[in-house]
């Protein structure tokens, strides 16, 4: 097509937009902001429609069987969530990628894959007994990503991961969550009839494509493993609430954040980004503490500094990779950036007569070994 403007012509009989003469700067930010706030509606609807979509969202799936012991007993024990919309609202916009990149990747793997289906149903079932004592069928849910006929048979699960992960994998192997929920899948798949003789996970860094692919093989030992542990959560659900938890709690991690249990697990003041729920009351309880804190701070310490002489040994080479008998390690850096000099910025306020403002700050909290108990 011919770009050249033709002087005089009316831009809308040639198909063209309308000026809209310049943006005002003052809309810029709110744009911005309007678009940023529109991006995670997005995420969150796209999030809210998963939830809905799935069969029985507070029952134990498999993708559960790896995680919060307690929370798998809540589930088991029908106990109702009483912070539905935290697991809607809790930031999953990794996970809402994760989902995205699966609905982009697993359709092309049977092209690729010889004999190879994808999102496959699977329904896990295993013996357990009721409250009287009376033998049943549990069945947990589950849709296993691939499964592939090559080799004897096998399941494949993708992880959308980060760089830190994918290097975590490739050094201390797969997370053994990952592990208990693909042994699900492989367990129910054999159930259904289907030959299964390995397990496999293709972890991938979310913001680079790279690859990992971690295969076990999976027998009837396994399998049994996998029984053995759903039987063994399904008796959590008599005490749920004494369950061990899997996850250190709110403000400290962000599965509890994202918990629809917080309240039940934590107590009714419980609040997600804030850890003052796990405060102990009564004096032993918080001596005890007090000495666990100090005792993990010289330890913490101990390995900072050695940490540090290390750190000072590494220096800043050239970005990349350095090999030693034990393998590989890659230094790289993140780009400069700056910051604000606060020093300099009060110093700057201060000759130009501004007034410094200034917030109360509570006092340190400052733990120190007391006097011993007498022995005897
Ligand atoms: S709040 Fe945390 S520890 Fe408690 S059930 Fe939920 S994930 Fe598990």
């Amino acid at each position: 097509m011919d770009q050249d403007l033709k002087s005089g012509a009316d831009p809308a009989s040639e198909g063209m937009a309308p000026d809209t003469g310049p943006l005002p700067e003052a809309v810029v930010p709110v744009l911005a902001k309007a678009l940023e706030r529109a991006t995670a509606r997005v995420f969150r609807r796209a999030n809210q429609l998963g939830q809905e979509a799935r069969r029985d969202p507070w029952a134990l799936s498999m993708s559960g069987l790896g995680g919060c012991p307690r929370q798998a007993a809540y589930r088991l024990a029908g106990v109702a969530p009483t912070d539905p919309g935290l697991s809607i609202q809790a930031e999953a916009r990794q996970a809402m990628l994760g989902t995205w990149i699966h609905a982009g990747l697993l359709p092309h793997l049977p092209e690729v894959l010889h004999h190879a289906d994808i999102e496959i149903p699977l329904e896990l079932r295993v013996w357990v007994k009721d409250a009287h004592g009376a033998r049943f069928e549990l069945v947990i849910y589950g849709t296993a990503d691939c499964y592939s006929h090559v080799m004897g048979g096998g399941v494949l699960d993708l992880k959308t991961v980060n760089a830190y992960r994918l290097g975590d994998v490739d050094h201390d192997g797969v997370y053994n969550a990952h592990r208990k929920q693909v042994r699900g899948y492989a367990t129910a798949a054999r159930q259904l009839g289907l030959p299964v003789a390995w397990v496999a996970w293709l972890y991938l860094d979310r913001s680079t494509g790279e690859a990992l692919v971690a295969v076990e093989p999976f027998g009837e030992e396994e399998e049994a493993e996998t029984l053995e542990h759903v039987e063994r959560l399904w008796e959590t659900r008599k005490a749920p609430d004494a369950a061990r938890r899997g996850f250190r709690g709110p403000g400290l991690a962000v599965e509890c954040d994202g918990c629809a249990w917080l309240r039940q697990c934590w107590g009714s003041g419980a609040k997600p980004g804030d850890s003052s729920a796990l405060k102990v009351h009564d004096d032993p309880a918080v001596a005890l503490a007090a000495r666990k804190y100090k005792e993990l701070a010289a330890q913490i310490k101990e390995l900072r500094d050695e940490q540090e002489v290390y750190g000072a040994m590494v220096g800043r080479p050239e970005p990349g990779s350095y090999r030693d008998v034990d393998g590989e390690m890659i230094v790289k850096y993140q780009k400069d950036g700056e910051e604000v000099d606060t020093k300099a910025a009060v110093e700057a306020l201060v000759l130009l007569g501004g007034e410094v403002p200034m917030k109360k700050r509570r006092g340190n909290r400052l733990i120190q070994w007391g006097r011993k108990e007498p022995e005897g």
